[in-house]
């Protein structure tokens, strides 16, 4: 176990930390950094060894970073570390297509030069950015890691926030975070109940070679059954997140990787020449599932745990660093001011300023996956004229590229590029 105590003297009591944060995946660790940048300590808790969480192999996974995303993880000094190893992603296309057809004639192409930023984002491997950021945890002296250790449970008192660990070992902090993902205990223990409901979907996600390079090219292809995403990885490589109905997926999983990929390659095309299997292939069942609240007194929600989208949108995790980038503001804020950090004033702002961001969110990517996963021939003449408009229209392309790149709505600092 990792444990050098960091011990916080505050109002009397002996604190083990400022916050407690439950859940060492991403979204955990760059909290715990953007808040040490400012000078506030933390211990982070996770169930699986330090070790397991590195993960040194591929494991199909790669986000599409937004550059905003990518502004903060160079404010907290990751990007250094990751760079090397990420593609810019300088255009995405968009089409309405069936399998053996290709992309219907009408597709919107959303240029980067078309914003002044820059790409609008950087596709990067989870294996690399995990690496990074728990690397940067372990150099960090406000960061207290625990792990392998499992909360069993928590208890919220006027002053401070505990948690209780399997075998009994208690932590106190003023302030307690779940950053515990799509079924977080943080939320549940706190009585948080959640909404959302299954897509009826499952994700096909694995990585493919090819013969001709991608030019840092993003394609988002909408067939009957759901989304294919060809996303551009570093080399003549493209991650694939391909949507299938629940059973059809479970079908293909199953197949061979020879009939794998005998069923991918009528739908992704010969664009990019012969295509080969890179490593395993994952499946994942897709659902959304938002907290009902994401703060109350000395709590807060972040990341999956806050909310659970479909991939379809790619921003999963950049929902998540919003979060983080916007708690860590306020909780600085209000520390420089002298206000207590778990106050449920303080942390309403956190919860007001994402609740908005994350419900237009949530409801845009429902709707373009309801519009898009079926095979009804009005609304397919409906999606290739719409997408046709949409290209014809430059500002409609800008507005899409700069809410891809992260750009809108009211930006916290560290998605400003600058320090907290
Ligand atoms: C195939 C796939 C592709 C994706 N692609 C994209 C993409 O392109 N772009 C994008 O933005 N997002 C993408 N996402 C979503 C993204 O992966 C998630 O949003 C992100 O990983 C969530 O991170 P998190 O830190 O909130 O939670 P998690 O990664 O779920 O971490 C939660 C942690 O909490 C720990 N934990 C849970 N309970 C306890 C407990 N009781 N005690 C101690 N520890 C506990 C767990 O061990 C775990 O380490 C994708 C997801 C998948 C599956």
């Amino acid at each position: 176990m990792d444990n050098q105590q960091i011990s916080a003297q505050i109002s009397g009591m002996k604190m083990d930390a400022d916050i407690l944060i439950v859940g060492g995946g991403l979204n955990g660790p760059a909290l715990a950094l953007a808040l040490a940048s400012g000078g506030l300590s933390s211990v982070i808790i996770d169930a699986l060894p330090l070790a397991t969480r590195r993960k040194p192999a591929f494991d199909g996974r790669a986000y599409a970073l937004s550059l905003t995303s990518v502004r903060m993880l160079q404010v907290l000094g990751i990007w250094d570390a990751v760079q090397a190893e990420s593609q810019p992603m300088l255009d995405i296309k968009v089409s309405d297509g069936r399998p053996g057809e290709g992309a219907a004639a009408h597709f919107v192409h959303f240029d980067h030069n078309e914003i002044s930023e820059g790409p609008m984002g950087h596709m990067l491997e989870d294996r690399y950015l995990r690496r990074a950021l728990l690397d940067a945890v372990k150099a960090s002296k406000l960061i207290t890691q625990i792990a392998p250790a499992k909360v069993e449970a928590q208890h919220i008192s006027a002053g401070h926030a505990e948690v209780t660990l399997e075998g009994g070992k208690t932590l106190r902090g003023r302030l307690l975070v779940g950053c515990d993902g799509r079924r977080s205990g943080v939320a549940m223990r706190a009585g948080i109940a959640r909404t959302g409901h299954e897509y009826h979907q499952s994700g096909l996600v694995c990585a493919v070679s090819h013969e001709k390079p991608h030019n840092g090219v993003a394609y988002q292809q909408f067939m009957p059954s759901g989304p294919l995403a060809i996303l551009p990885l570093k080399g003549d490589r493209s991650a694939i997140v391909w949507t299938e109905t629940t059973e059809r997926a479970a079908v293909i999983a199953a197949m061979s990787d020879r009939d794998f990929m005998a069923e991918l390659r009528p739908r992704f095309g010969d664009f990019l020449g012969e295509i080969k299997l890179v490593g395993k292939r994952f499946s994942y069942p897709l659902s959304l599932t938002v907290a009902t609240e994401f703060a109350q007194s000395r709590l807060a929600l972040v990341g999956d745990a806050a909310h659970g989208i479909h991939y379809l949108a790619g921003q999963g995790l950049n929902l998540g660093l919003r979060d983080v980038a916007v708690l860590a503001e306020v909780l600085l804020d209000a520390a420089r001011r002298g206000e207590d950090i778990g106050n449920a004033l303080v942390l309403a702002r956190y919860a007001q300023w994402r609740g908005v961001d994350t419900a237009a969110l949530t409801a845009s990517t429902d709707l373009i996956n309801m519009l898009f996963s079926n095979n009804n021939p009005l609304l397919r003449a409906a999606r290739v004229a719409g997408l046709g408009i949409v290209n014809a229209i430059p500002s409609a392309r800008r507005d899409f590229i700069r809410e891809a790149a992260g750009l809108t709505g009211d930006l916290p600092r560290l998605l400003k590029g600058q320090p907290i």
